[in-house]
């Protein structure tokens, strides 16, 4: 790993690392052009496959070994770096949303990028080929630990980062990858430097309950499900925006429910919500702490 005594600002100041730095104010246009084109390529959680093949064509363009892992990830080196043991620069394929159309992805008249997933990833993802073409962090060979580059698939929503626990955990790469450092978003005021644990949670209710006047009484899912939210946030303090808990800071969100079909019918999921005659509802929960 590249080491400096000075801290970030003398790692700056290190000849490659300082080029490497002029050499972003030189490639801007290029990495905004890419920006706009690789969010037009539309990457929803599971179907990142064509964005995938797309970022291993620019890759392989700049000189890198790319290629597809099991999963779908995008894995990329150097190919005097192909041994590893490496330090993983990272940025998630898929976005939450996706452009209908190539014109959903556009440029504002205030210069800002507008669209489905320009921020979250788009930014990472440019973020990431912009350091793939420093050839200034070249100059840093002799360090101990190699670069290797990763544009991973299922990140965002029932994805739940399921493709990084692969790389992590499985994958023949996971032994060899000494450090992550990961590229989500645009922001620029901060990093994190510590593991910042993410649980999703899919919880489901069911019950008999749902016609208004037949059913009166009997336990309903929606009733159940609206006072299970309300009261675990009211029992972890709600007001505060996060909840502080045995194990530090935490956040609770409850982003998702589906479920129900009319007014006046018992709620139900399609597809599951007569499963072994149990009608069912659920919602997604996803739980932050540092
Ligand atoms: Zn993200």
């Amino acid at each position: 790993m590249f080491r400096s005594r000075s801290g970030v600002r003398g790692l700056s100041q290190e000849a490659p690392i300082a080029e490497a730095l002029r050499q972003f104010g030189r490639d801007r246009a290029w990495v905004n052009e890419k920006h706009l084109e690789l969010c037009r390529v539309g990457a929803p959680t599971f179907f990142e496959e064509k964005r995938a093949l797309w970022m291993v064509t620019e890759l392989t363009a700049l000189g890198y070994v790319a290629k597809l892992d099991r999963a779908g990830n995008v894995v990329a080196f150097l190919p005097e770096d192909e041994r590893g043991p490496w330090v993983a620069v990272t940025a998630h394929l898929d976005t939450v949303l996706a452009p209908r159309t190539g014109d959903d992805i556009r440029l504002g008249p205030d210069g800002r990028f507008l669209g489905p997933g320009v921020a979250d990833n788009g930014a990472g993802l440019a973020g990431l080929l912009a350091i793939a073409r420093q050839h200034a962090l070249r100059g840093l060979r002799d360090q101990k630990l190699g670069l290797i580059l990763v544009a991973n698939v299922g990140e965002e929503g029932e994805g739940n980062l399921s493709w990084m626990r692969y790389l992590c955990r499985q994958s023949a790469l996971a032994e060899q990858i000494e450090a992550f450092l990961v590229l989500d978003g645009p922001g620029v005021e901060h990093l994190t430097t510590q593991a910042l644990g993410s649980r999703r949670f899919e919880v489901v209710f069911s019950g008999p309950g749902g016609h208004s006047w037949s059913d009166a009484g009997n336990p309903n899912a929606v009733h159940a499900m609206a006072k299970t939210i309300a009261d675990f946030l009211d029992c972890h303090g709600r007001r505060a925006g996060f909840l502080h808990t045995r194990y530090g800071r935490s956040t609770a969100n409850f982003s998702l429910i589906d479920g129900g079909t009319s007014i006046n019918s018992i709620p139900g999921v399609p597809g599951r919500n007569w499963i072994c005659g149990v009608r069912v509802l659920r919602c997604w929960m996803s739980w932050r702490s540092c």
